[in-house]
């Protein structure tokens, strides 16, 4: 193999929203190049019209933009190799078919549709299968079979036809992919694929071989249900006597359970997103979930994705887009499928929401607070977010987990009412009312201390005391340290609250 200079690629067909197995594809492919020293090239493959989807191309650039993954060249980038987007590129794919009819490896194929469902439905008839492959190909309507005036004179009469490759027979492919070692097929069990068709248009095979081949690319890493494809592609580069790049199959994401491959269906199912943003189908008007829409930072969502499947080699989880650069090779990536854990996706939320600094925490926060209407000031919101941001997976939930710092409760939760606010209780908060009312250091520390001094002399039930206390404060048993949120409120408004609290409690029968 010769030095060649790193290039990977990423190559999405635009026909709906890029799945998180493909985010981390691409994922991958950057790791590579960045460990490398290579580029990362991002190439549309979108020559297939049928599939086309308004919207797509647009969703995955955006989607990029939002986990922090760059390009070096590509549709949004340019580049010396483009264009970048084979719609754009589709003058040059014809030379190539051509070229490999010419040296006898592939050719002309002008069966209509008609005449090929007729065979399929009467091998059907039969109970088998119809194959365009070296058996058949000798008795059908193709270039193989005609004579070379016949062939030319359909082709001046624009006749429809279709390029097919001519598979070797009895020829045993030797492929060798980086994860999963040396593979080997015997040629006679594939067929005859289409590599240019009837609309003027490359199939996925030419225009992928033809591409990566002009644009250079060393290593091709990309989805396991891209393997069965591996020979053909094999042989197109042996055809065309091009260095072939290495090649590097990726394992599957799994359901939850490990049984399968993850789909959008398990996401609806069981309440996660399998997209990186949320998609609304044009078609449909369905719309599906996204990390982002769901409240993921995404260093945490590129964090999870390049732990499915990769291992640094040691214990290390949480890792920033370098980090895990220089970590990453090939190698450690596993040979077989990893399980997709949504619980494990939160996880890592999480631990990046206690990476953060309170500061940026409560600039993210702010959005939510103003929907509630509430005044606060930048510093009290840091603090706050530093006392709640243990209990919260995202920056959304710090509203339920901290409501209590910024209004007075407006209900008291029936169930803590009913378990907590004993007959003692209303004598018992008045009294702390009273001992509150009296203190001077109204710090947490200090609060404490003469709470609990108190509760001992009156040789109270602690928990007793401080869940009722808790209830008037709050609203709820929730919430961190209940002299610290004290604290935070003020003399006043503690005052304030437990006798709103006492006021709509009453005294119990
Ligand atoms: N266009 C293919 C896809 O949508 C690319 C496969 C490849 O990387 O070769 O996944």
């Amino acid at each position: 193999m010769s030095n060649r200079e790193i290039r990977v690629r990423f190559a999405p067909s635009p026909t709906g929203p890029l799945h998180i197995g493909g985010v981390r594809t691409a994922l991958y492919n950057y790791l590579f190049a960045k460990k490398n020293n290579g580029k990362f090239i991002l190439r549309i493959e979108d020559t297939d019209q049928t599939r086309f989807v308004a919207g797509a191309e647009d969703y995955i650039i955006d989607a990029f933009n939002w986990c922090g993954i760059q390009f070096d060249e590509g549709v949004t980038k340019g580049g010396e190799y483009g264009p970048y987007k084979q719609s754009e590129r589709k003058a040059l794919y014809r030379k190539y078919a051509e070229q490999l009819v010419a040296s006898g490896h592939a050719y002309y194929a002008f069966d209509t549709s008609e005449e090929l469902t007729n065979l399929r439905n009467a091998f059907e008839a039969e109970k088998k299968t119809f194959t365009y492959n070296a058996t058949e190909r000798v008795h059908l309507k193709n270039s193989l079979v005609l004579s070379e005036a016949e062939v030319q004179k359909l082709l001046t009469a624009n006749v429809p036809f279709v390029v097919r490759f001519k598979m070797p027979e009895n020829r045993v492919v030797r492929m060798v992919d980086l994860i999963r070692g040396e593979v080997t097929v015997h040629a006679n069990v594939l067929d005859d694929k289409i590599l240019f068709k009837s609309d003027g248009m490359p199939t996925y095979h030419l225009a992928n071989i033809v591409d990566d081949h002009l644009m250079k690319i060393s290593h091709v890493i990309r989805g396991e249900e891209w393997l069965p494809s591996l020979p053909l592609h094999v042989l197109l580069y042996e055809a065309f006597e091009w260095e072939a790049p290495q090649f590097a199959h990726l394992p599957l994401l799994l359901k939850p359970d490990g049984k399968g491959k993850l789909s959008k269906r398990d996401g609806d199912r069981l309440g996660f997103p399998v997209f990186p943003l949320q998609w609304t189908d044009p078609k449909t008007g369905e719309t599906s979930r996204g990390y982002r829409e769901d409240g993921y930072f995404p260093e945490a969502f590129i964090n999870m994705l390049a732990l499915l499947g990769w291992n640094p080699g040691d214990d290390r989880e949480i890792f920033n887009l370098d980090e895990m650069a220089e970590a990453f090779s090939i190698e450690r990536v596993g040979k077989s499928g990893s399980r997709f854990d949504p619980e494990k996706a939160k996880w890592f939320n999480h631990q990046y929401m206690l990476k953060m600094s309170n500061e940026e925490l409560a600039k993210q926060f702010l959005p939510f607070i103003e929907k509630e209407e509430v005044m606060a000031d930048i510093d009290y919101v840091e603090r706050v977010v530093g006392l709640v941001k243990e209990r919260a997976h995202f920056v959304h939930e710090l509203w339920s987990q901290s409501d209590f710092f910024f209004k007075a409760p407006d209900t008291y939760d029936p169930k803590a009412v009913k378990k907590r606010w004993k007959q003692v209780s209303y004598d018992q908060m008045t009294e702390i009312k009273a001992l509150l009312a009296k203190v001077d250091d109204f710090t947490s520390e200090n609060t404490e201390v003469v709470v609990k001094q108190w509760i001992e002399e009156k040789e109270y039930g602690m928990g007793v005391v401080l869940n009722a206390f808790r209830l008037l404060i709050v609203g709820a048993l929730k919430g961190p340290h209940l002299f610290d949120i004290i604290a935070m409120i003020g003399q006043e408004e503690t005052l304030r609250r437990l006798e709103t609290g006492l006021h709509e409690l009453g005294k119990k029968e």
